[in-house]
């Protein structure tokens, strides 16, 4: 069985009133988070905003402190089984514009409810579940005005 590793992050963008997600329609035709393979020397984060800058054109992020979600699935491949872990991240940005590569067909910024309807997989899924909670929980505690360590 070969084993990967990648990672990849939930990019949020609130910048406009509500908060939009940014979703991904793979060639294989599902829809998921940027994401993809760490690359030998390189840390999480960093293959995050590598990944994310080259699947998205997007530079400006800004990496939420105290997410991390991993999340595992298997899949055959021309070479065999694959079992896959993927490291998601919790990343803000700024802006709206997207340029794509070649790896994907489309792009999506979606509303929480229209993300979970868009996204192919139930771990991905339970990831923005999680995520959006977790962003409620740090706007409340924002507007309460306490300061809160979150890790
Ligand atoms: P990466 O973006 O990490 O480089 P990739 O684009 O090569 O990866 P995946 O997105 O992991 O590939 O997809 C490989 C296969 O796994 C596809 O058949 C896809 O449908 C399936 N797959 C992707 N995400 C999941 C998931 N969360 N659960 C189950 N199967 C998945």
């Amino acid at each position: 069985m070969l084993e990967r590793r990648s990672a990849g992050a939930v990019i949020f963008n609130d910048s406009i009133g509500d908060r939009y997600y940014l979703l991904l329609l793979y060639s294989a035709g599902h829809w998921d988070f940027p994401k993809g393979g760490i690359e030998e020397g390189e840390t999480e984060v960093e293959a995050v905003v590598r990944e994310v800058y080259e699947e998205t054109g997007i530079r400006e992020i800004e990496l939420i402190d105290g997410f991390r979600q991993t999340i595992q699935y298997s899949y055959k491949s021309q070479q065999g089984e694959v079992r896959k872990s993927v490291v998601f991240y919790l990343a803000k940005t700024g802006t709206f514009d997207v340029r794509l590569s070649h790896e994907h067909k489309g792009y999506a910024w979606l509303k929480y409810e229209d993300a979970m309807d868009q996204l192919t997989y139930n771990t991905a899924k339970s990831v923005l579940r999680v995520a959006n909670v977790f962003l409620n929980g740090l706007r409340r505690s924002i507007q309460e005005g306490q300061v809160r360590t979150l890790r």
